[in-house]
């Protein structure tokens, strides 16, 4: 055990660095000023007690948290979350004159609904399920995730009971043995409606039938049960083949006024509450007006095209993923909405494309993976002289980036809000007003 006093932590999410062996380690957990006590016994450090806690720590947050690494804002109250990230971003785009503004969530906890668990077998030899460690592959079993339902932590741990029962063998990477991989579930928080998908690394699933069987004895109330099959050997959760085992194999959840479609392999936002907040801002942003085309880029299952397309002439939402532009343009139907055009395709050989032919597009709202855009598709929007972009990002870093991009193309940047989509994680999503200069 070793004292520190008094620490100063660094970085976004903040750290405290400390050194073992040689080596040197970041604890998550921790807060400027406190003292602590730390645990170096293990191959890794620990922080085992806090004696004098910064004002900002709470003490009824997850205790898997510093072995879980997934929550770094776990410790600290929602206020505290909330002021650091906006000074991370302040700081990120402090070239910008402008404050950036985050919107907080009304509840902090349970905004996911979206559940994606590893199995594994307990020393005890119970089938267990949990999170990998930060930066390593080593699995971390977690109950109760705070960030998840109570229906989905109660559910995941009804179904764990019903496959130690029936003797299911998790997959094990190391040896290649076992079937079960992951656990993956959706829970609708409007509708209250749940897919559960089980992950195995081939076709054959011994026990599904006794699984099905008991998981109806005990009548947990899933809406449907799918088998996805991911043979491969990457950090990948899903495969591409789902084999419906009950029910329709998709669920619907409902956001604002709309019914969205959520099957297996397609993206769909994890916070519902969130999402709504987010989309409702970009069209603030927008300032739409009946006249536009608006480019939906990067578009998913289509859930921004729908929100926009009543304020607007027509929308194109362009997305790479099959499945999801087959679920978007189910979206449009039962959303009984017909201006939209859907196109399967890459953002930037879409936008490449539009522009030899000089299309007309008024608007953009681009929401594009962790990774950002590309130059090419930023140089093309300059090239249609598009006015108005609304880019949302989950990747701050990207997002500079690409800002950067756009400026060298003539376009300003007006502003930056964020939505704390993501609340006692890391994450945060930001929106950015950018228009032609
Ligand atoms: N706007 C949607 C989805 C955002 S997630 C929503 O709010 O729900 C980003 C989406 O970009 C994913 O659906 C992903 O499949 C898609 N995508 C990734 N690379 C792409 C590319 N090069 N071209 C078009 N779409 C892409």
């Amino acid at each position: 055990m070793k004292k520190y006093t008094d620490i100063k932590t660094i970085g976004y999410p903040e750290y405290l660095e400390i050194e073992l062996n040689k080596n040197k380690y970041k604890i998550y957990d921790v807060i400027s000023n406190e003292d602590i006590i730390v645990d170096d016994s293990q191959k890794y450090p620990i922080l085992q007690e806090v004696t004098k806690p910064n004002e900002n720590r709470i003490f009824d947050g997850c205790r898997f948290q510093s072995l879980c690494g997934g929550c770094v804002f776990m410790h600290t109250n929602y206020e505290y979350e909330l002021k650091k990230k906006k000074e991370y971003l302040n700081e990120l785009f402090s070239s910008f004159k402008f404050d950036i503004k985050i919107n907080g969530m009304d509840n902090p906890y349970h905004y996911r609904n979206k559940a994606m668990m590893t199995y594994k077998i307990s020393k005890r030899g119970n089938v267990v399920c949990g999170f990998y460690e930060e930066h390593s592959h080593k699995l971390v079993p977690v109950t109760n995730c705070m960030l998840q339902s109570d229906k989905t932590n109660i559910l995941i741990d009804k179904i764990n009971k019903i496959l130690t029962k029936n003797k299911i063998k998790p997959y094990d990477e190391n040896t290649r043995q076992g079937v079960l991989r992951h656990i993956y579930i959706r829970h609708s928080t409007n509708y209250d409606q749940v897919m559960v998908v089980f992950v195995t690394n081939g076709i054959d699933f011994p026990g599904r039938g006794n699984i099905l069987k008991d998981i109806k004895k005990e009548n947990l109330k899933i809406d449907t049960i799918v088998q996805n099959i991911n043979p491969r050997d990457t950090s990948i959760v899903l495969g591409d083949t789902n084999k419906v085992l009950y029910g329709p194999g998709f669920i619907y959840e409902k956001v604002s006024d709309y019914k969205f479609k959520i099957s297996p392999n397609s993206f769909f936002q994890v916070n519902t509450k969130g999402m709504e907040i987010l989309y409702n801002l970009a069209i603030k942003k927008a300032n739409l007006k009946k006249t536009d085309i608006v480019l939906d880029a990067y578009s998913g299952v289509g859930t921004i095209s729908i929100f926009v397309s009543k304020y607007v002439k027509e929308v194109i939402s362009v997305e790479l993923n099959k499945n999801a532009v087959k679920d978007a343009i189910i979206n449009a139907k039962i959303n009984n909405i017909n201006n939209i055009d859907f196109v399967e395709a890459d953002a930037t050989s879409f936008i490449t494309n539009a522009a030899k032919n000089k299309e007309k597009i008024d608007v953009i709202i681009m929401d594009p993976p962790r990774d950002g855009s590309t130059k090419q598709f930023i140089n093309a929007v300059s090239y249609l002289n598009v006015k108005k972009v609304i880019y949302i990002s989950c990747g701050p870093e990207s997002l500079k980036r690409d800002l950067y991009q756009f400026s060298l193309n003539d376009y300003h940047v007006e502003s930056i809000e964020a939505v704390d989509m993501f609340p006692k994680t890391m994450h945060v999503e930001s929106i950015a007003l950018i228009t032609r200069k």
